[in-house]
């Protein structure tokens, strides 16, 4: 799964959070997803950066897979009522 440059992640665990999209105006259950990277620096030969400044979240719309970035503790805290389910 990509979106743009970044290369992200589904996180299956997330609890799905409905709400409007801001691109395609539908009212759809968006999945949290990981984007690992952030702005990372790696070596060519090395598949994992070895620095990066953040960890990246966000919400991805599944119809037009636009995705808003939200906050570290907003994820948690939809990891752990995923979990929690
Ligand atoms: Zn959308």
């Amino acid at each position: 799964m990509r979106f743009g440059r970044y290369s992200v992640e589904v996180v299956k665990c997330a609890a799905q959070v409905r709400r409007l999209c801001d691109n395609c105006k539908n009212v759809t259950d968006h999945a949290l997803v990981d984007e690992p990277c952030g702005l990372s620096f790696g070596l060519p030969f090395s598949k994992r950066p070895l620095w990066s400044t953040h960890r990246a979240y966000g919400l991805v719309c599944p119809i037009c897979t636009w995705a808003v970035e939200i906050s570290k503790d907003e994820a948690q805290a939809l990891i752990r009522k995923g979990q929690s389910q």
